[in-house]
C-alpha cells in the first residue's frame, strides 16, 4: 500500500488482531468484484429485451437474470458488511493499544514535561490521533481495498464488450488522477500540517484562556489576555480562507472530469456511429452507460482517501512527538536517602537547550531547616525546586537529598520524601475524605480527620452536609481558594514527607483565609525541611535562611536581617514592599 511505514506501525500495535485487518482487505475487494455481477446480469436482460422485442412474451431468462443480479447485489453487500466487522475489531484494537501506549509513556515522563506540553494539548493528541487512525483501518483501508479492485473489474469488462467506448469511458478517469494527484503532492501535506497546527493552537490558547480567568480578573489584564486567544482565530480563518480558495480550481475540475464520462461516452458514440447503429453498438453502449456512474463513485472514494492517509501520517507524527519525549531514567542501584537534609551543586538547567534558566547553582539546607527562595519573577525560583522532586533533571550538577543523588532514588520513594504545596493546588471531584487519601492511601477516617484539624479544617467541615464525605464539586458546595488550600495542606500532612516545598502557597488565599492558612502552614512545617517561595516577604522574614534569585542566580543569601544590612537586592525589594503594604493599608482605611 502507499505508506507501508505507518500501516506497518500501527499494525504492530494489533497483536493477534492483525489478521483480521488484513481479512477485511480481502473481503472488501471481494465484495467489490461481486457488485459487478449484477450489470453483467442487466446487461443480459437488456439483450434479451433487445432480441425479443417488440413480442417480450417470447423473453425466456428476463426473470431469472433479474434475480441473479439481486442474488449477487445481497451477497456483495453481506460480504462488505463482513469485511467491516473484522475491520473494525482489528481498528478499535489498534486504538486502544496506541493509547494505552502513549499514556504508558507519559506516566513515565518527568513531570515537568506534560506540563509544558500543555495539558490540552497533550489530550487532544492522545484522543484524536488515536481516533483518526480508527477511522483509517475500519473504514478507509477496506474501502481502498475495493476501490482497487472495483476498476480491475471494471477495466476487464469494459474491454470485454467494446473496446473504443471502454477506452473512452476511462479517459476522464485519467484526468481527474492526474488533477488529484496535483491536490495531495507534498505541498498539500503541508498545508495539512499547517491546519493541524492552527487548530491546536487555537484549542491551547482557549484553555489558557479560561484558565487564565482568575488571574485575568485579579489584575484586570483582559485585553492582553483576549489578544492571544484573538490571535489564533484570525490566523486560523486567514488559513483556512486561503487554503479554501486554494482548492477551488483543481476541484471544479476533477468534479467536472469525473462526472463527465457521459460526455466522452455520447460523443465518442456519435463519432463511431456515423455508418449506422448496430443493434449490438447500441446494446453495448446502454452497458456503458448503466456501468459509468461506478466509476466517479470510485474516484470520488479514492479521493478522500488520500487526504485522509495524510491525516493519518500526521496523527502518528503527533503521537510521535509524546513518544519520542525521553522518559526519566530509573536508577538501576537504588539506594535509600539518609537524612532530610539537600545539597544542590554546581545546578545548571535549560528548557530549551539554549537559555540557561539556572546558572551554576549551588547551596546546602540542613535538615529541619526553613529556607526562602525570594526575588523577582523568572528568576528561577521555581524551577530549582522542581529540579528537587525531578519534574526534570538538571543538565549539569546533581540534586543530593540526604546525601543521596535523586537520581539514584527509586520513584515512589522519592515522592514520599518531597511534598509540594503550589499556588493553586487541584482537588478533585471526590468526597473531602478521598481528596485527603490521596496523601496516603491506607489512611484510616480518624487518621484523615486529625490531618484535617491540624490544617485547620474543621471549619469547613462543619458547614457542609455530610462533613468530610461531603464530595466536592457537586451542586451548591462551594470551596474559596483558601478553603481549598487548606484542604490541600491536610493531604500533604497525611502524606508527612520529611522535605515540604512551598511555591506561592499562600499567593491567592483571601484574608479571611489567610491567618488559618497561615496557622495550618507553621503546623505542617513542624520538624521538616521547608522551602518556602513567596512573594509576600512577611512570609519569608522568620526563615532560617534567604536566597535571592535573579536571572537563574543566587544574587544574595543570609537572613533576612543580614540581607536588609547588605542595602542590596532584599533590601529594595523589602522597601517596595512596605511600601505597597502602606498603600493597600491606606487605601482600606
Ligand atoms: P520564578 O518561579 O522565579 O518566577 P521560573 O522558575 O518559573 O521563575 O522561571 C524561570 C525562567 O524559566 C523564566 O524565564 C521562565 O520563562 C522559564 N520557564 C519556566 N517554566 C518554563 C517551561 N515549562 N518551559 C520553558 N520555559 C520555562
Ligand atoms: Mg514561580
Amino acid at each position: 500500500m502507499k505508506k507501508p511505514s505507518n500501516l506497518q506501525r500501527l499494525l504492530g500495535y494489533a497483536g493477534s488482531h492483525k489478521y483480521l485487518t488484513y481479512a477485511s482487505w480481502v473481503l472488501s475487494a471481494l465484495s467489490a468484484l461481486l457488485a459487478l455481477v449484477p450489470y453483467w446480469y442487466i446487461w443480459q436482460v437488456v439483450r434479451e429485451v433487445l432480441a425479443v422485442a417488440p413480442d417480450l412474451s417470447l423473453a425466456q431468462d428476463l426473470v431469472r437474470n433479474g434475480w441473479m443480479a439481486v442474488l449477487f447485489a445481497v451477497i456483495a453487500v453481506l460480504v462488505y458488511i463482513a469485511a467491516l466487522m473484522c475491520s473494525h475489531i482489528g481498528a478499535f484494537r489498534i486504538a486502544t493499544n496506541l493509547r494505552l501506549a502513549a499514556m504508558e509513556h507519559i506516566v513515565k515522563l518527568p513531570l515537568g514535561a506534560a506540563e509544558r506540553f500543555g495539558s490540552g494539548r497533550l489530550r487532544k493528541i492522545v484522543n484524536e490521533s488515536s481516533a483518526a487512525t480508527e477511522t483509517y483501518l475500519a473504514h478507509q483501508l477496506p474501502d481502498r481495498a475495493g476501490a482497487i479492485a472495483t476498476p480491475c473489474g471494471l477495466l476487464v469488462l469494459l474491454l470485454v464488450f467494446d473496446w473504443r467506448l471502454g477506452l473512452l469511458s476511462l479517459a476522464p478517469v485519467l484526468l481527474a488522477f492526474l488533477i488529484m494527484m496535483m491536490m495531495t503532492g507534498a505541498r498539500m501535506r503541508q498545508k495539512m500540517k499547517e491546519y493541524q497546527n492552527a487548530l491546536d493552537d487555537m484549542s491551547n490558547e482557549a484553555v489558557e484562556y479560561v484558565r487564565g480567568i482568575p488571574v485575568v480578573k485579579t489584575f484586570g489584564q483582559t485585553i492582553f489576555s483576549f489578544k492571544k486567544f484573538k490571535g489564533s482565530i484570525d490566523r486560523y480563518q486567514v488559513w483556512v480562507i486561503a487554503y479554501t480558495k486554494e482548492l477551488r480550481l483543481p476541484m471544479m475540475l476533477y468534479t467536472a472530469a469525473v462526472n463527465g464520462v457521459f460526455g466522452f461516452l455520447i460523443a465518442g458514440a456519435l463519432l463511431l456511429t456515423q455508418d449506422g447503429v448496430t443493434p449490438e453498438f447500441l446494446l453495448d453502449l446502454m452497458f456503458y452507460i448503466i456501468i459509468t456512474p461506478i466509476i466517479s463513485v470510485t474516484l470520488t472514494r479514492i479521493m478522500f482517501q488520500s487526504e485522509n492517509a495524510m491525516i493519518v501520517d500526521d496523527a502518528l507524527q503527533r503521537i510521535d512527538s509524546v513518544l519520542d519525549l525521553q522518559p526519566l531514567k530509573e536508577t538501576s542501584h537504588p539506594q535509600h536517602p539518609k537524612g532530610s537534609h539537600l545539597e544542590l551543586s554546581h545546578i545548571h538547567f535549560s528548557y530549551d537547550g539554549k537559555n540557561e534558566v539556572l546558572k551554576d547553582i549551588s547551596l546546602t539546607i540542613p535538615a529541619g531547616q526553613r529556607v526562602a527562595f525570594v526575588g523577582p519573577s523568572g528568576g528561577g525560583k521555581t524551577t530549582l525546586a522542581d529540579l528537587i522532586s525531578r519534574f526534570f533533571d538538571p543538565q549539569g550538577g546533581n540534586v543530593k537529598i540526604g546525601g543521596v543523588d535523586v537520581r539514584e532514588i527509586p520513584k515512589e520513594e522519592l515522592m514520599d520524601t518531597v511534598s509540594f504545596v503550589f499556588q493553586n493546588s487541584r482537588l478533585i471531584k471526590a468526597s473531602i475524605l478521598d481528596n485527603v487519601r490521596l496523601g496516603r492511601s491506607d489512611a484510616t477516617r480518624e487518621e484523615v480527620l486529625e490531618a484535617l484539624h491540624n490544617a485547620q479544617c474543621d471549619d469547613i467541615l462543619e458547614k457542609l452536609p455530610q462533613g468530610m464525605d461531603t464530595v466536592i464539586g457537586t451542586k451548591g458546595v462551594y470551596l474559596s481558594g483558601g478553603e481549598q488550600q487548606r484542604i490541600a495542606i491536610a493531604r500533604v500532612m497525611l502524606k508527612d514527607a520529611p522535605i515540604l516545598i512551598l511555591d506561592e502557597a499562600t499567593a491567592f488565599a483571601d484574608p479571611d483565609n489567610e491567618s488559618r492558612v497561615q496557622a495550618a502552614f507553621s503546623r505542617l512545617s513542624q520538624g521538616k525541611t521547608v522551602i518556602m517561595i513567596a512573594h509576600r516577604l512577611s512570609t519569608v522574614a522568620n526563615a532560617d535562611h534567604i536566597y535571592v534569585l535573579q536571572d537563574g542566580e543566587i544574587a544574595e543569601h543570609g537572613t533576612s536581617r543580614e540581607l536588609l544590612e547588605q542595602n542590596g537586592l532584599f533590601r529594595k525589594m523589602w522597601d517596595n514592599y512596605q511600601t505597597s503594604v502602606q498603600w493597600k493599608v491606606a487605601k482600606e482605611a
